[in-house]
């Protein structure tokens, strides 16, 4: 493989029936959101994550914003979130004029460290959000009864994590909501999408609301009301049914791609773990069935990562950093008082490199990879 074709980080992937789905919905005549295209997709997500209600929308971040609103935070009201995530999870929740309160992650993986969540619950603390990073489940049962047992609620972004279990719980089904995205770097995607998972009865028929630009009009699609009216908070939500009709085509074959992708992660795990002096490969909590979305490495030595990057860039393969964390951000520096420092947070900021996977990458190209970091180690220890 001396000549080969640049390898890049991540290439969206297009699945069985998307052509004809997009056909469907200029023959169909309804182009705008919440038409068949969206209700399969949405009976697809209920029974595939055994959710009580699903709403499609155009982002995670959007579901967020919408949870955001369902907590009906009140000044003062805390979010306990963890810093090491991507914004969205941050913003949905300041927007509606939430404190936002970072949690560490875990010294294990890039998850949320428990103990750290629990240090920060005060009588103020309306909500704890986890990210389950890379698809592997944060401590749910714990930070679940932590939430029962203090009537806080539980959210998961669960964006990276469509067809990933705790035991054989799918996640995003367990806390009170769960956020799912679709965006072109997920496992599934639809180019922008998302969708939010109702798992608390209470809150659905509000959600249908907030989803509906604050109106009832879906009660009035039921024939419940005979004019729908301005009744509640809400925004534009839903998606188009051109984003519908290609998620469909995506979530029939959520089950392969996602097999695909267990099949070159688990051979990024196998050519790279012999390397621990000079980084870790991931960790993965026992019951934890993930979905193979990341494949990453920690480096002992930050001072290698750029080097590596270069290393790789000139071999042609784009390896990429992750997360700045949240409490070290410009934003939040210039408007909250500084917390508690969150080291585990800023040592994976500073030494987690993800590695290229996506459906259509090549075994050998996996090979490859591995060997190129696998040579780079070998030449900074000739160097030193
Ligand atoms: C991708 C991602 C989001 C944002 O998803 P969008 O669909 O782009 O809004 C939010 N949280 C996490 C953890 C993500 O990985």
């Amino acid at each position: 493989m001396k000549n080969h074709n640049p390898i890049p980080f991540n290439k969206p992937c297009t699945y069985g029936n998307y052509k004809e789905y997009i056909d469907n919905v200029y023959s169909n005549g309804k182009y705008s959101g919440n038409g068949d295209f969206t209700k399969t997709c949405q009976n697809f997500l209920e029974t595939f994550t055994k959710t009580q209600k699903v709403l499609l929308t155009s982002s995670c971040t959007d579901a967020l914003e919408m949870c955001a609103i369902l907590l009906e935070l009140k000044p003062g009201d805390e979010v306990i979130i963890p810093s090491y995530t991507f914004v969205s999870t941050a913003l949905a929740f300041i927007r509606e004029g939430a404190k936002v309160v970072f949690a560490d992650s875990s010294e294990l993986n890039p998850n949320v460290d428990v103990e750290s969540i629990r240090s920060k619950i005060t009588s103020k603390t309306k909500a704890i959000v986890v990210v389950h990073y890379a698809g592997f489940s944060a401590e749910l049962s714990v930070l679940k009864s932590i939430c029962n047992s203090s009537d806080i609620f539980l959210i998961e972004d669960a964006a990276q994590a469509i067809d990933s279990y705790q035991d054989e719980l799918p996640l995003g089904s367990i806390g009170d909501l769960g956020t799912l995205s679709f965006h072109e770097t997920k496992n599934i995607h639809c180019g922008e999408g998302g969708a939010l998972l109702i798992n608390n009865p209470k809150l659905i028929s509000r959600a249908e609301v907030i989803w509906e630009k604050g109106t009832n009009r879906s009660d009035f699609l039921k024939g419940k009301v005979d004019k729908y009216r301005w009744i509640d908070k809400g925004s534009s939500f839903l998606p188009s049914e051109f984003q519908a009709a290609f998620l469909l085509s995506q979530l029939e074959g959520v089950k392969s791609i996602t097999k695909k992708r267990i099949e070159l992660w688990h051979l990024y795990h196998r050519l790279l773990s012999n390397n621990s002096e000079h980084y870790e490969v991931p960790y993965i909590p026992c019951n934890s069935n993930h979905n193979a979305h990341i494949f990453y490495i920690t480096l002992k030595k930050t001072e290698n990562r750029e080097k590596l990057i270069n290393f790789a860039k000139n071999k042609k393969i784009q390896i990429v950093t992750h997360y700045q964390s949240l409490h070290q951000s410009p934003f939040y520096k210039k408007n909250y008082e500084n917390g508690d420092d969150l080291k585990n947070s800023d040592y994976y900021t500073n030494s987690l490199l993800r590695l290229p996977l996506f459906y259509d990458l090549k075994m050998e190209q996996v090979e490859l990879i591995s060997q190129t970091i696998i040579d780079f180690f070998k030449e900074e220890v000739k160097k030193n």
